[in-house]
């Protein structure tokens, strides 16, 4: 494996890391990493961040026991505000124990907001164990309802300044509003997953590669597309991304290499 990747990366001239993987839930664990790893191998990606999701079938011990196998691989474990927070504690104490780098909140999927009652205590553990927090910062038009807005991302990055937080997908239709708030916060990076894919005509994929121009040493490289995908959406944003004016090294290798670094 390691030269199938050392070839390809040669031809990038770099590593290249992917922040934003899944298994594919449709198979058992331990097929869905090996599909994962021919993915990336065929793709020329080095490593990632692979994020477990409580709407996936397999428990977080099963699948983080399988997956430290795999030492290019980190491992994110999905937490849900709205349990009680005895279990949440316990969870994010074994996420840890279990050699997770961070946990992922996802308002949009659980449906809460970022000033529900158990936010701030999960943060709170998650910088006394220093962990990464990953955020779903996508607005599929489900917000409003939620009593969800931006704003909110920023003031629990200014309350945790010690938690590095990761805001997902780069703020899907407000990429530009996300990176303001980050450059105003020193504690924040941003994955730039799905995004590119998503929208197929309007401004966004313009405003991205502007916001990755203006804030470069914040944005990691990302993909979450459909496992039988990978390799082909990984090439769109191979050429997407070439049409960056700034260091890529940044995106694809050493924000993620520097993030990875603070927590080993
Ligand atoms: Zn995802």
């Amino acid at each position: 494996m390691s030269e199938i990747i050392l070839i390809l990366s040669l031809n990038y001239k770099m590593l290249i890391y992917d922040s934003h993987l899944h298994l594919d839930e449709n198979l058992q664990i331990e097929d869905g990493i090996k599909a994962l790893v021919s993915n990336l191998n065929s793709a020329g990606i080095a490593g990632g961040f692979v994020i477990h999701l409580l709407s996936q079938k397999f428990s977080f011990t099963d699948f983080s026991n399988a997956i430290s196998l795999y030492p290019e691989f980190k491992v994110f474990r999905n937490i849900d505000p709205r349990e009680e927070l005895n279990l949440i504690s316990l969870e994010i104490n074994q996420a840890k124990d279990f050699g997770a780098i961070g946990i992922k909140l996802h308002p949009r999927q659980q449906e809460f907001n970022l000033m529900h009652s158990n936010i701030k205590p999960i943060c709170e553990l998650a910088q006394d164990l220093h962990l990464i927090i990953n955020i779903c910062a996508f607005d599929d038009g489900s917000w409003h309802r939620l009593g969800l807005n931006y704003p909110q991302f920023q003031m629990l990055a200014d309350l945790y300044p010690k938690v590095n937080f990761i805001w997902s997908h780069a703020g899907g239709h407000r990429v530009i509003d996300f990176m303001f708030m980050a450059r105003r916060t020193g504690n924040v990076f941003l994955d730039t997953s799905f995004t590119p894919n998503y929208f197929f005509r309007g401004s966004v994929k313009e405003d991205l590669l502007y916001v990755i121009e203006s804030l470069p040493n914040r944005y990691l490289f990302g993909t979450d597309p459909l496992a039988n995908e990978y390799e082909a959406k990984v090439k769109d944003l191979f050429e997407y991304f070439k049409n960056l004016q700034s260091d890529t090294n940044q995106l694809f290798n050493s924000n993620y290499k520097h993030l990875v670094s603070l927590y080993e």
